[in-house]
């Protein structure tokens, strides 16, 4: 069995810099990443980031991973697994991963869990055909391997992921038919929203998809429009030839580790569903067991970047590293923190923030 101080578990933005300042205030760290490539949702993002300099505003999320990894591997007390996914969290606080067809058994003092999220799907009729896609797969086939999806796409979903997919497919050469969007308004950045307009994209507010249709794959989806109860309105519908339906209605936490270890748990719907309960610095109610980015709460990277070197120093400190780094570091990310988290842009995380700890 492998022992260790510290145990990450997963390494996007958030895992990465947890293990990044856990080892600089010297615990030996060990971060397993399921992917064989670092960064998590980073790895397909070549878009240029908001935020501030602190989190790498401006710079694209392929060079924030490169980055950051570069920045790990400097420590020669951090260990990084790469195609090692944990499967199980025991009573004995003893963990199992899968990595490289054999499994490994790993006990840590601590653990910090940052596995991100998943995306939501939707259920209409034939969502099950080839050609129905999630935003995620979408960007990870353009981005990461080059391949074109399809030809001409429907989106549904306008958030920032909507958004900015639509974008990077235009960019890609691809036709985007039209987004759709149930809600009345745009759920994203107005600024993206512009730019796929003035490239003559429709955006349908207070629409939804009815069905997708084709005999082999795609040909096509109906949309209709939703009233003010979001019921649909009949004699609506508008029929759109696409050979793609990308769904981007939203992410959800993957927080099977944190069930299996009995973290308390509260459904928090402005943090994308079930969240674990923790207190300042990420310690979860299992007191050795630590949270950081979108498996606590979706937000963006720029906050799973902060969080995770909340709740590394928070990890390391415990166990005596650091001699008084922590509480420095403490006040400078709970400040970062409110910053990001403050404006219009940031109230519904606060919301939700405020619900769980009521
Ligand atoms: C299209 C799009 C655009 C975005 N644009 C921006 C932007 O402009 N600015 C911004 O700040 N944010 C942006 N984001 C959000 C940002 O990418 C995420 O909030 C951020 O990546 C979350 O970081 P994370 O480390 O919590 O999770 P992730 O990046 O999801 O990383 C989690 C990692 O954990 C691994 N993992 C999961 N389970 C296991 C397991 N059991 N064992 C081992 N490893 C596991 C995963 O493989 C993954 O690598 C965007 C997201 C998308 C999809």
């Amino acid at each position: 069995m492998i022992t260790t101080d510290i145990v990450v578990i997963g390494a996007g933005p958030a895992g990465l810099n947890a293990a990044i300042t856990a080892a600089s205030m010297g615990a030996n760290v060990l971060l397993l990443e399921r992917n064989v490539l670092e960064g998590g949702q980073l790895i397909k993002q070549t878009h240029k980031f908001f935020g501030s300099k602190a989190q790498h505003a401006a710079a694209r999320g392929i060079d924030i991973a490169k980055a950051l990894y570069q920045s790990a591997s400097q420590y020669p007390n951090v260990t990084m697994k790469f195609g090692a996914t944990v499967l199980g969290y025991y009573e004995d606080g003893v963990i199992t991963a899968e990595h490289h067809e054999s499994i490994i058994t790993i006990k840590a003092k601590k653990y910090i869990v940052a596995t991100g999220a998943a995306e939501k799907s939707l259920p209409f009729p034939n969502n099950d055909l080839p050609g129905i896609y999630g935003a995620g797969a979408v960007q990870t086939l353009t981005n990461v391997y080059g391949v074109l999806p399809g030809k001409k796409v429907l989106m549904i979903g306008s958030g920032n992921i909507g958004l900015i997919v639509s974008y990077q497919l235009l960019q890609a050469g691809v036709q985007v038919a039209g987004i759709v969007e149930a809600a009345p308004e745009i759920g994203g950045y107005l600024v993206h929203a512009a730019k796929i307009r003035r490239a003559g994209v429709p955006i349908y507010t207070s629409y939804t998809i009815k069905e997708a249709y084709g005999t082999e794959m795609v040909e096509g989806a109906l949309i209709m429009q939703l009233d003010k109860n979001w019921q649909p309105l009949s004699g609506t519908e508008i029929d759109i030839p696409v050979d793609v339906v990308c769904i981007a209605v939203g992410l959800t936490p993957l927080t099977e580790l944190l069930w299996q270890a009995g973290c308390k748990m509260k459904y928090v719907p402005q943090l994308g569903g079930h969240i674990p309960v923790r207190d300042e610095n990420l310690t979860t109610t299992v007191s050795d067991i630590y949270v950081a980015g979108d498996v606590s709460g979706i937000e963006e990277a720029s906050a799973a970047m902060v969080e995770g070197k909340l709740a590394g120093a928070a990890a390391a400190s415990s166990l005596g590293y650091g001699s008084g780094k922590f509480a420095e570091i403490r006040r400078e990310a709970l400040a970062q923190l409110a910053e990001l988290r403050s404006g219009p842009a940031g109230a519904k995380i606060r919301k939700g923030l405020k619900l769980l700890v009521g």
